[in-house]
């Protein structure tokens, strides 16, 4: 059941291989994201599976077929851009329907279908517009219309809410997901923003320089991230490198240049040099120290956030732990002494 599939793609410019045997089995209906910092390959990849780019090595199959063998008109996969690449000239109706009239298609049935687009979009009454005359979000609206009105199996996104304002952006990410639901097809997103790939995905790949590093669904890759670069992009995470001292079934004891801490991971020994990633809602902290954990700060200070605090506690080896709170927690002042410690099955040990 899986609709795109990618084996060993990977893909050069030049001496340049940006993206590296990147494999991945998106499933039909699924939501998937690829996120990552800019330049990580994410365009690229989108490129290649639209066939607008050829691999330089690798297999893409699109409903069991490689796209190689088809000619782009020919796919069953479109593409929406950030920068919506309507046609200036055409009305929104015009815009809509040209994938069905360069295909030929009777003007009864192109009229049908834009209506049929128009009302999904809440466009209704804008027909006649040219592109000039929409707001950034509803020129949005006319390019995914655009992109859906052949029925394609697949749809490509790319940062296509990234030219918007804040608040429009997070109305068009709920609009976006609910007409992906609604029409249950398979969406390949791209996105660096991280807060939209949690809210909107199914599964999110995290690339980093033309490597998945982790793909699972949101709250895994925020409970468990697997690497280091994972824990640090998505989300804030206390990150400390250590030394397996103990290991007691999946909880690890570890040392650090601070300190004792506990933590979760399995698959490693005793001896084996790894980071461990702590998130700041999970840290705690306590006058009496706490057994497993040799770890001892100085409160610094207190950050109001609106509705979080975020404390940040200096450790004896000059590195920091930030925490936060709904509340301030009145026991602490600044400058106090404090121990340290988490529930061991909330600390992610990362090779
Ligand atoms: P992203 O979309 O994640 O920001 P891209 O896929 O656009 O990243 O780019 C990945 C890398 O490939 C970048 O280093 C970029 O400069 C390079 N690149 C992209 N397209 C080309 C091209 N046509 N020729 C040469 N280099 C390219
Ligand atoms: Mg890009």
């Amino acid at each position: 059941d899986s609709i795109v599939t990618l084996i060993d793609v990977e893909k050069s410019f030049g001496k340049n291989k940006v993206v590296k045997k990147m494999n991945i089995e998106i499933k039909e209906g699924e939501f998937l994201t690829l996120l990552g910092p800019s330049g990580c390959g994410k365009t690229t990849t989108l490129r290649m599976i639209a066939g607008f780019e050829e691999a330089s090595s690798g297999i893409i199959m699109v409903q069991g077929e490689s796209i190689e063998d088809k000619e782009p008109f020919e796919r069953e996969v479109n593409t929406v851009f950030q920068n919506y690449a309507l046609f200036p000239h055409m009305s929104v109706f015009d815009n809509i329907g040209y994938a069905l009239k360069i295909r030929k298609k009777p003007k009864n049935e192109i009229t049908k279908r834009v209506n049929e687009m128009l009302d999904l979009i809440q466009l209704k009454g804008y027909e006649n517009r040219k592109p000039d005359a929409l707001s950034g979000g509803q020129k949005q609206r006319v390019a995914i219309a655009r992109a859906l009105i052949n029925n394609p199996k697949v749809l490509l996104l790319d940062e296509p809410l990234g030219a918007l304002d804040l608040k429009l952006r997070k109305q068009m990410q709920v609009e976006l997901k609910r007409l992906q639901k609604k029409l249950g097809i398979t969406f390949i997103y791209v996105t660096h923003d991280q807060e939209e790939a949690l809210t909107m995905s199914d599964r999110i790949a995290i690339m980093n320089e033309g490597v998945i590093e982790q793909l699972a669904t949101p709250s895994e890759i925020y409970d468990r991230p697997i690497t280091k670069f994972v824990a640090g992009f998505i989300g804030e995470s206390n990150i400390f490198d250590g030394k397996v001292i103990e290991v007691h079934d999946e909880i690890l004891v570890i040392e650090n240049s601070a300190g004792t801490i506990m933590a979760k991971g399995s698959g490693f020994k005793v001896g084996e040099i790894v980071h461990v990633s702590i998130r700041p809602e999970y840290v705690k902290v306590s006058i009496d120290p706490v057994e497993g954990f040799n770890l001892k700060g100085t409160v610094r200070d207190f950050l109001y956030m609106g509705t979080v605090v975020n404390t940040v506690i200096d450790l004896k080896d000059n590195t920091e732990i930030k925490y936060s709170r709904f509340e301030k927690d009145d026991d602490f002042k600044e400058r106090d002494s404090v121990n340290i410690y988490w529930n061991p099955e909330k600390a992610v040990v990362i090779k």
